[in-house]
């Protein structure tokens, strides 16, 4: 394929244009044709008043039969309009002195916006565009106007014009977009896929579309699949040429770690070990996920597979995606290794410098077999002197980038570490041949025995009071600890630890005699050990969270959980959050 030309051919992309599309990841005029719309607006015709429903975004013709200036709250100009099927209330809240002049009585205007119940039933809009109506000009637009995603600074109109002239570029005959797929099931090449969904006609099932169900989408999300996956496959076949060392070893360490353990490991436990055992004695990298729901004890299989690396004579490496999770693999490796005889090194990216140097050291001599850290570890000054395996632990923090970064990590001489990947987040299997095409695939779909399921409940706002009962009741009397989880739907850090402080200082209200701590992503690592160590310690009963305790806090007397809005989560990150608790003995919920 020749190479793709650039959006900074386009006519008035200069370098300010350009450097907010680099933003949005678009560079090349196919980066553009492949930014999707969001969602649609329907402006190409205009519907009767009296089908209007709430919730939909429509376009509305009508005359205007009442204008009044209302300051109740702030100054609204409220207008009452008709289309002979109906009535319909407009509300706009930012207008010039013209602007009221204009909207007299009779106007036939044009608007768009998205309909709601006002007061007493009646349907209204919120500040909607609107325009009055020019006979001459055409009723609607002739497609569904497109919303694309887009970032500080870009508008709306102007991903659509160069969206209109990448399309316009996509028609001409000698340009360098490779259809490779067949038109097939979905019955849209490439170019006509992609037409639709910059453009679809007015004719559209907008339903389907916002769905993504509309065959142009299939047809697109198919072929992003195909080559995420072909690219994996590729990328795994490469490794793999590049061969491993074969670690063989009499696993002696693991048999006496085993004897140690004070329970024995579950059926799955041992069956997920052996595969990465055979995985491990052959001469080709092991590229293997394991996935095992919370608390299904993937530490342990973990620290096997270490065990035999070390007993073939070389390092091994465990990655944590905070620096709470390592320092707890830290202090679980580090007492189970040195109780056999092997030395574990740390690494984090706030420990001091001198002990930062001694650790280094140790790793690059051979003289810690096993390290354990953050992402610090695969820094460019820390050296391996025979690095054989890599663990890397809740995998759903890390994406595909990070993932393959690793494998740069290898030994000198091109061969590739041994690679081991868990995640506690279920994935249906066929979604992990996709978007795992490049790892073999183990489940420990077995809990350890004793262990009751977690009860899971939703329960509506106007329970809160019982919610609050719970808690005193759980906190009080039956002396466990409960968390509290702040969500919130804007991708905003500081909007979320607000709201986390404002439901702290709530409940420590609501609930005097619970000692309740906060933690968030804006305090200071400092302070957020330290109320970790406290709620740890069961000094603080009642911990309010944002999702910062998503992963790996292990604190055995918590024994419920609270997720306001959980809605607003993916289900990775609410798996991770239960699996806080239900760690100790007790029912939790
Ligand atoms: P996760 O899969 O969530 O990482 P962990 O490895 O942290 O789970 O294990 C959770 C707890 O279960 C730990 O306290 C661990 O010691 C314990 N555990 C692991 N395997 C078993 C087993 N076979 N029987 C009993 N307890 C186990
Ligand atoms: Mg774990």
């Amino acid at each position: 394929m020749a190479r793709a030309p650039l959006v900074t051919e386009f006519k008035g992309v200069g370098p300010r244009l350009a450097e907010r599309l680099a933003r949005l990841g678009i560079h090349s005029i196919p980066d553009l044709l492949f930014h999707l719309p969001l969602r649609y607006e329907d402006r190409t015709r205009a519907v009767p008043i009296a089908d209007l429903r709430p919730g939909q975004q429509r376009l509305v013709e009508a005359q205007v039969l009442d204008v009044r200036l209302r300051y109740r709250g702030r100054r609204t100009l409220w207008v009452q309009v008709s289309d002979g099927t109906g009535g319909l209330g407009l509300r706009l809240f930012h207008f010039s002195a013209a602007q009221q002049r204009a909207l007299a009585p009779g106007l036939r205007i044009r608007c768009f916006g998205v309909v709601r119940e006002g007061p007493q039933g009646v349907l209204e809009m919120i500040h909607p565009e609107y325009r009055p109506i020019d006979e001459s000009a055409p009723a609607g637009e002739d497609a569904l106007t497109p919303v694309y995603p887009t970032t500080e600074g870009l508008r709306q109109q102007v991903l659509r014009r160069l969206t209109e002239q990448a399309l316009a570029w996509m028609g001409a005959p000698d340009h360098p977009l490779v259809d490779w797929l067949a038109r097939g099931e979905f019955g849209y090449d490439l170019e006509e896929a992609l037409r639709y969904v910059h453009r679809p006609p007015p004719d559209t099932d907008l339903a389907l579309l916002g769905q993504g169900r509309h065959p142009a989408q299939l047809r697109l999300a198919f072929e992003e699949l195909l080559a995420h996956q072909l690219s994996l496959v590729q990328l795994r076949e490469r490794i793999r040429r590049q061969g491993a060392p074969a670690l063989a070893a009499a696993d002696r360490l693991y048999a006496r770690f085993r004897q140690r353990l004070p329970f024995a490991l579950t059926g799955a436990q041992g069956r997920v070990i052996a595969e990465i055992l055979a995985d491990m004695a052959q001469p080709r990298p092991m590229l293997r996920l394991v996935q095992g729901d919370v608390g299904s004890g993937k530490t342990v299989v973990a620290a096997a597979a270490c065990l035999r690396a070390v007993e073939a004579g070389h390092q091994a490496a465990v990655m944590a995606p905070t620096e709470l999770l390592a320092e707890q693999h830290y202090r679980n490796f580090g007492a189970w290794m040195s109780a056999l005889g092997v030395e574990t090194a740390w690494l984090s990216g706030r420990q001091p410098a001198r002990e930062r140097g001694r650790m280094l050291e140790r790793i690059a001599s051979g003289a810690a077999a096993v390290a354990v850290g953050t992402h610090a570890l695969f820094q460019e000054a820390v050296r391996f002197q025979d690095l054989a395996l890599v663990v890397v632990d809740e995998q759903h923090r890390f994406g595909v980038h990070q993932r393959l970064a690793l494998r740069e990590k290898g030994r000198a001489g091109g061969a590739c570490p041994h690679q081991l990947i868990m995640t506690a987040t279920p994935i249906p299997r066929t979604l992990a041949m996709t978007a795992y095409a490049d790892l073999d695939y183990s489940v420990i779909d077995e809990l350890p025995p004793g262990r009751r399921p977690i009860q899971t409940i939703a329960v509506p706002q106007r329970r809160r009071a019982e919610v609050l009962e719970r808690v005193a009741r759980v906190c009080g009397q039956e002396g466990r600890q409960a968390y509290w989880v702040c969500t919130l739907v804007q991708e905003s850090e500081a909007l979320q630890c607000q709201a986390a402080e404002a439901t702290a200082s709530r409940l420590a209200q609501a609930l005097p005699e619970l000692a309740v701590g906060l933690v968030h992503g804006r305090m200071a690592p400092r302070d957020k050990e330290s109320i970790m160590g406290r709620f740890q310690a069961g000094e603080i009963q009642l911990l309010v969270a944002t999702t910062v305790i998503e992963v790996g806090v292990d604190v055995p007397n918590a024994s419920l959980m609270i997720i306001e809005d959980p809605e607003r989560l993916g289900l990775a990150q609410l798996h991770q959050l239960r699996g806080r608790v239900g760690r100790g003995a007790v029912q939790s919920t």
